[in-house]
């Protein structure tokens, strides 16, 4: 499987002034793609393709070749991307924003790396002439075949190498299903077939995003009294900058911790199947609802703090590794209805309950309506009993 490293490194002034200066030419290849595709746009009706704009952004960049094209890949992937959400009815922006920066890749022709830790990027040539690699150091290789290297910058230059780890994917005999449901106050519900279910806390990843947007929120009433640009602005903005990417590690590994500790559930249960709550109807479905527009907001911003795309990728990523499917489906009207009888209504305590007798925690009851519309095609009572709720929480 390939796999994902951020590490930090050594390099001599010099390098690392270069290595800036990749990412500036980095970023100019971006605009020129921007410019070269509004051109085409404006000339012919019609989208750059992909050979074109290889074409036009070919030899006229000190980079290596494949670090140019890894951009020119970056923005169709941008475009093509803002394409599907607008087909699917999002209001998603095509790429047209210039860019000081960017991050500069190396492909597996772009570098060398040697067994104590040397790093040896490529930077190809311009006008007719080879130009000087940039040499760096790692403390530790990764373990196992390197297949590229990103530039990135985050509080620093550091670099995050992507790697094949060799590792098999793992076959079972599972047959289970099971079906999740990531909520606000709680980050996982999930009911699985044998009767199992879980609900896995996210009340520290609630904390981390509040103490960031309040942070947040007072860097901004801060630079919103100064002239922008200025040097007391500057600083916030320095600050403003620490405290995203500060809380954004805090946010993966807490994420990290519950998506593995889901993983882990899966496996005792034999878990062969997962449904994912598909978010993107519900945050649609909230912003339809005109009537009250505090309340809108604060429940958008509830959602998109709530990073489901990433729950996702890291769920995908662990439980693919252990031989289980995972899939997106539709969520909506899951958490209203009775599995008993016709009946609808909202839930605003912890537990659920209807006049005919049925009753159950909300985020449970939620999990497994869910699970009877994926899997039963209907919400109805599910064919097996559920157990004891079992609640973990992450340190
Ligand atoms: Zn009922």
């Amino acid at each position: 499987m390939i796999r994902c490293m951020k590490t930090p490194f050594r390099a001599s002034k010099e390098t690392v002034d270069r290595l800036f200066q990749c990412n500036r030419i980095s970023g100019e290849v971006w605009n020129r793609c921007l410019e070269l595709a509004k051109e085409t746009h404006l000339k012919t009706g019609k989208w750059i393709t992909k050979s074109a704009l290889q074409k036009g952004t070919k030899g006229i960049f000190p980079l290596h070749s494949q670090s140019v094209q890894a951009v020119c890949h970056k923005y169709l992937f941008a475009r093509d991307a803002a394409r599907k959400a607008r087909k699917a009815g999002h209001k998603n922006k095509y790429p047209y924003k210039r860019k000081k920066h960017f991050n500069t890749k190396w492909a597996n022709n772009g570098f060398k790396v040697f067994e104590n830790g040397k790093i040896q990027l490529s930077m190809g040539d311009f006008e007719g002439k080879r130009q000087a690699p940039l040499i760096l150091w790692i403390k530790e290789l990764p373990e196992g075949e390197i297949k590229e290297i990103e530039l990135i910058f985050d509080r620093q230059l550091q670099l995050s190498i992507a790697y094949e780890d060799g590792q098999e994917v793992k076959e079972n005999t599972f047959l289970n299903r099971s079906a999740i449901d990531v909520g606000e106050v709680h980050t996982i519900a999930a009911v699985a077939e044998n009767g199992e279910n879980i609900i896995i806390t996210g009340r520290k990843i609630r904390s981390i995003h509040r103490l960031r947007n309040k942070k947040l929120a007072e860097l901004q009433r801060k630079m919103s009294k100064c002239t922008k640009g200025s040097k007391q602005w500057k600083k916030y903005n320095r600050a403003k900058r620490y405290v995203l990417s500060k809380s954004n590690r805090q946010l993966q590994d807490a994420l990290h911790k519950t998506t593995k500790q889901f993983a882990d559930w899966c496996m005792e249960n034999e878990v062969k199947e997962v449904a994912f709550g598909c978010v993107d109807g519900v945050q649609r479905n909230t912003s339809r609802r005109k009537k009250k527009r505090v309340r809108r907001r604060t429940t958008n911003q509830k959602l998109s703090n709530w990073s489901f795309g990433k729950v996702y990728a890291y769920l995908t990523y662990k439980l693919e590794a252990k031989g289980i499917s995972i899939d997106k489906y539709d969520e909506r009207f899951t958490t209203q209805q009775c599995p008993c009888c016709p009946k609808r209504r909202k839930v605003s305590s912890r537990i659920y309950t209807c006049t005919c007798g049925y009753s159950n925690h909300r985020d449970i009851h939620g999990a497994s309506n869910f699970f009877a519309k994926t899997f039963y095609g209907e919400i109805r009572a599910l064919d097996f009993s559920l157990k004891n709720t079992k609640y973990l929480r992450i340190a």
